[in-house]
């Protein structure tokens, strides 16, 4: 029954692969997103806990039937929502040989350890970020990534105050400062929050009207920290903030944490791969002076879930802050670079390198920045048809991949929408589009005014889809004011 090597294994194995292939092709051609039949969804919720085992073909069945029907849209070329993009079809394939062989990734001497090294070099090199032999590992993302690039910021910043913070904890400490801009992502304040840095240490500095940290600001912010007798050691910058796709000015803020002593973090979970767009690739200068970066393969490269990556400037600092190996033991280890558990939080680690390798494999380099040059130019395109339009708005500068924008209906000048108006028809639009099934868009607010957000990051996406996407906010905006 359990032998995968027997005939009903393999049998299972190609209709699987048959499932997964007319999954993938009927895509396209399917709603991009419905909400569930609620009787479907109770179903799933109270299954009951199975008392004897079923063959594999028919839990096939089961998931042709019951789970496949109903995904989150994310897979669909006019899914613009949140940042989560389609699987890479190679990576797809290599989610199930890795799980065949199902190796922890913590250490040792097999072909998973050294793809990932492997992998993790060439994510940096494809951003352009400085990489020496084991300053990087994957992870299950950007979140996990962040805690991993700040513990090593708090190691470095105790140990220059004269604190042992793994043996003695924080308790003793003068407060360690940190500073960000209001548009830095959520994770951030959740690995302070986590590592007992606490969020009230950690500053919102003041930034351009286009999102971009204010350097002269984050000097003033410094000077005062210091004077007040805490110790300001981190400055996190965004490539690709996750509501407008900013990229803050790299240069200046790296001059600033240089002659500072702090330790520079960028979060380009989203952005980083913009790079590879000559396009836009110089709004990255100065990427390569940080201290460390966190980025998510499983965004703009198309990897399927879960896959981050922290890169480091110096491994030894990752490696100093994690590892519970006893330095005169460690170059004992084959390489001398020892275990990845050595570097992160994990233990058993999956095989995450295999889908990395070859998703980038399958397309090259040249490829995968052809397909990121292809959503950004869809991207300018889109903003430049909310702009034509007069009934739209947009709401912040194309830089990246995502388009901010608002619904603003003309009519009669005494049937003008007010501020508040606007908002509560704008906070409604997003779910309004999602339900009409054609395309997918989510909502943020930006400077206080609702909006509705498009993240290309599919290459199969069209400028046809752009029209049918701009005419769908139009559909839903004409259905809700009838509403109101
Ligand atoms: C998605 C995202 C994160 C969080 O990454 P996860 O992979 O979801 O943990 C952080 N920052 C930005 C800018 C993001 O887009």
């Amino acid at each position: 029954m359990s032998d995968a090597s027997g005939p009903s294994f393999r049998e299972a194995a190609h209709a699987t692969a048959e499932l997964v292939s007319d999954y993938l092709a009927g895509v396209a051609g399917s709603p991009v997103w419905q909400p569930m039949d609620p009787a479907a969804r109770q179903a799933l919720l109270d299954l009951p806990l199975p008392g004897t085992g079923r063959e594999l073909d028919e839990l096939l069945t089961e998931m042709a039937g019951r789970i496949m029907p109903s995904p989150m849209g994310n897979g669909h070329p006019r899914f613009f929502g949140w940042v989560n993009s389609a699987p890479a079809p190679a990576g797809v394939l290599a989610t199930l040989a890795a799980a065949a062989m199902n190796p922890s990734s913590a250490g040792g001497d097999h072909a998973d350890v050294h793809l990932e090294r492997a992998v993790v070099r060439w994510i940096a090199e494809l951003v352009g970020f400085p990489h020496a032999p084991g300053a990087g590992l994957l992870t299950s993302g950007t979140s996990m990534a962040t805690i991993v690039c700040l513990a090593a910021a708090r190691s470095r910043a105790a140990e220059r105050a004269g604190w042992d913070v793994r043996a003695d904890g924080l308790a003793a400490m003068p407060p360690l400062v940190g500073y960000l801009t209001g548009e830095t992502h959520s994770c951030v304040r959740k690995a302070a929050e986590l590592l007992g840095l606490g969020s009230r240490q950690l500053r919102a500095v003041a930034a351009d009207a286009e999102g971009r940290m204010d350097p002269a600001a984050l000097r003033s912010e410094i000077a005062a920290d210091r004077a007040a007798g805490r110790l300001p050691f981190l400055v996190v910058a965004s490539a690709g903030t996750v509501n407008t796709g900013a990229v803050d000015a790299f240069e200046p803020i790296a001059e600033v944490a240089e002659q500072e002593g702090l330790w520079l973090h960028v979060d380009g979970a989203y952005g980083a791969f913009g790079v590879l767009d000559p396009e836009i690739a110089h709004r990255y200068a100065g990427l390569d002076r940080a201290d460390s970066l966190a980025l998510d393969p499983h965004k703009w490269l198309g990897v399927p879930v879960d896959c981050g990556c922290a890169l480091v400037r110096d491994p030894a600092q990752l490696r100093d802050t994690f590892s519970l190996v006893p330095s005169y033991l460690r170059d004992e280890e084959a390489g001398g670079l020892g275990w990845f558990s050595e570097y992160g939080t994990e233990q058993t680690r999956p095989f995450r390198s295999l889908k990395v390798w070859a998703t980038i494999a399958h397309r090259g380099r040249d490829g995968i920045a052809a397909d990121i040059a292809h959503c950004t130019r869809l991207a300018r395109r889109l903003g430049e048809l909310v702009a034509a339009d007069p009934q739209l708005e947009l709401l912040a500068p194309v830089e990246t991949s995502i388009v901010a924008f608002r619904s603003r209906p003309a009519g009669l000048a005494e049937h003008q929408l007010n501020e508040s108006q606007l908002n509560a028809l704008n906070r409604a639009l997003p779910l309004a589009v999602q339900r009409r099934g054609e395309a997918f868009v989510t909502g943020t607010v930006l400077g206080g005014r609702e909006a509705v957000r498009a993240c290309l990051l599919n290459a199969a996406t069209t400028e046809a889809d752009l029209a049918v996407l701009l005419d769908e906010v139009r559909s839903a905006t004409a259905e809700l004011m009838t509403r109101q």
